[in-house]
């Protein structure tokens, strides 16, 4: 058995692989493949609809909130934020809690205004009291989850004025949320919902109509939302892997259920790393992520063996970040317990072997 522990495309459930590649061969008992699906016709309608509605269902979406389904990934969203939140010149606040904030404000500011109101150290995260917010800027952008530094926010932001825009790329769907207290939402599905393609925006009305003049209509997601995601071609396939996801994570208990395998896949990690000091978490104890569990090993020659070792052991994409280096365990929805079990019984015997 082969498990991996990338940081996206992530693993998926093996009865949601499965069920897809019967979807490839002949979709619905058609002899259509699902790839052949035309976005416009009822087929895909019907997919598009029930991925809403779950995810509506999952997360306790208020009606008063629109799901965008687009692509060109958070990245693409990292620009697109401001061109369609800070229309009238207003600025943006961002909170640099690790890589994927800096990236955020650093594409951010290239269309708009943007102040930093909070940094991180890499170890742990700024205290969102601490937050140096204003009451008049478009929103205020932060990285729930830091997929490369193995670093994520625990606890919500006060409510303030100024809308909360996160992105959620790494922890969606892994935890229990109050979708109400935030303006925006965006994710790449590629992680806790499927495929590569997608990417979700989820958005409170009242924050649509404010996009520049000059943004291209399909990264409009006033016009989006009024096309109902389809002003071009949706990334049908990922979508159709979303649907599925979320038919899975509804049949097994929903979010609340996904949060506490999350925490319990975690802490069988932690266990081992906190056992002596063998291991070694760079993340502070109250910020470190659930999702991406980062660790150290002695010393870069260490951390390879590990890596050839835990190959070896059909225990594969274990590396850290290239900008961080270290090795890291990513636990997204699809990762299985049994799956963080044999990491768990691997690192023990490393450390065993090497210690
Ligand atoms: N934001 C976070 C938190 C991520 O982890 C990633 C990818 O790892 C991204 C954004 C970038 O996503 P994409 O490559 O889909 O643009």
């Amino acid at each position: 058995t082969v498990y991996s522990f990338a940081s996206g495309p992530s693993a998926l459930p093996r009865e949601v692989v499965a069920e897809l590649a019967s979807d490839v061969a002949g979709y619905g008992g058609s002899e259509l493949s699902a790839l052949e699906l035309p976005f416009s016709e009822g087929m895909f309608s019907d997919v598009l609809a029930e991925a809403e509605r779950d995810l509506r269902a999952l997360l306790g979406v208020p009606p008063n909130y629109r799901i965008l389904f687009l692509q060109g990934g958070a990245s693409a969203q990292f620009a697109l934020l401001p061109m369609n939140l800070a229309g009238r010149g207003r600025h943006c606040e961002y909170v640099l809690g690790g890589h994927w904030s800096r990236r955020a404000a650093a594409e951010a500011s290239r269309a708009a205004d943007v102040w930093v109101v909070a940094s991180g150290d890499g170890c742990s995260l700024p205290d969102p009291k601490s937050w140096r917010r204003s009451s008049d800027a478009a929103y205020c952008h932060y990285t729930t989850n830091e997929t490369a530094d193995g670093l994520q926010f625990h606890a919500l932001p006060d409510p303030s004025d100024v809308p909360l825009v996160s992105d959620m790329t790494a922890d969606l769907l892994t935890r229990v949320l109050s979708v109400e207290r935030f303006g925006l939402i965006y994710a790449s599905a590629q992680k806790n919902l499927g495929a590569a393609g997608l990417t979700l925006v989820i958005v409170r009305e009242d924050l649509l109509g404010r996009a520049r003049q000059d943004i291209p209509s399909p990264f409009d997601y006033t016009r989006q939302a009024e096309a109902g995601s389809k002003i071009n071609t949706p990334p049908t396939f990922a979508v159709l892997v979303a649907h599925r996801m979320l038919r899975w994570l509804r049949n097994n208990g929903g979010v609340a259920a996904a949060e506490n395998r999350s925490k319990a896949k975690c802490a069988t990690l932690h266990e081992v790393i906190d056992s002596d000091d063998f291991y070694r978490c760079p993340a502070s104890l109250p910020h470190r992520s659930r999702i991406n569990v980062c660790f150290r090993v002695s010393s870069p020659r260490a951390e390879e063996l590990f890596l050839d070792e835990a190959k070896a052991n059909g225990l594969v994409h274990l590396n850290g970040h290239r900008d961080v280096g270290g090795l890291r365990a990513s636990l997204y929805n699809g990762v299985s317990e049994e799956a963080v079990d044999a990491l768990a019984a691997f690192m023990t015997d490393f450390k065993r072997r090497r210690g």
